[in-house]
């Protein structure tokens, strides 16, 4: 038997294929705004990051909090209805972002990590777009934001 309807099914595929976002497009939006250029969605790199500043050799990652469970996140809540299979499913997301994350740095790629609550709860866009524009002509080689 399936343990999971339909519905949630086709939820999750969506969450975990959800491409151009809002969170993302305010990212690119920060981006562009600072003249820094880049590529979306590199399939020839691990993860085929959102975002790829090529001469910056950096990617980022825009996060949605419950699928990659955003540890301590409010929005990284484990349903309580299959929560077995919650906890086994999240828990291989996690296992493949640091999957990527490895291999992107192997590579010699910097990687950051921009979660969605922190889009959702309207940080002053200034804000967000400074620590963005500072780590991506910095040297620090992975960030969380928020960390
Ligand atoms: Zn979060």
């Amino acid at each position: 038997m399936d343990i999971v309807s339909k519905t949630i099914r086709s939820r999750m595929m969506a969450g975990i294929r959800n491409k151009n976002t809002r969170p993302e497009m305010l990212v690119r939006k920060l981006l562009h705004a600072s003249g820094l250029r880049y590529r979306l969605h590199r399939r020839d790199l691990p993860g085929a990051p959102d975002i790829v500043l090529t001469r910056y050799g950096a990617v980022i990652f825009v996060h949605g909090c419950f699928w990659h469970m955003h540890v301590g996140c409010r929005l990284a809540k484990i349903p309580e209805s299959n929560r077995a299979f919650w906890v086994r499913k999240l828990g291989e997301n996690q296992a493949r972002d640091r999957r990527q994350v490895d291999a992107l740095r192997s590579l010699g790629w910097r990687v950051l990590v921009v979660w969605e609550c922190l889009i959702r709860d309207k940080m002053h866009a200034e804000r967000l777009r400074e620590e963005i524009v500072n780590w991506v002509l910095g040297d620090l080689a992975y960030l969380e934001i928020p960390g």
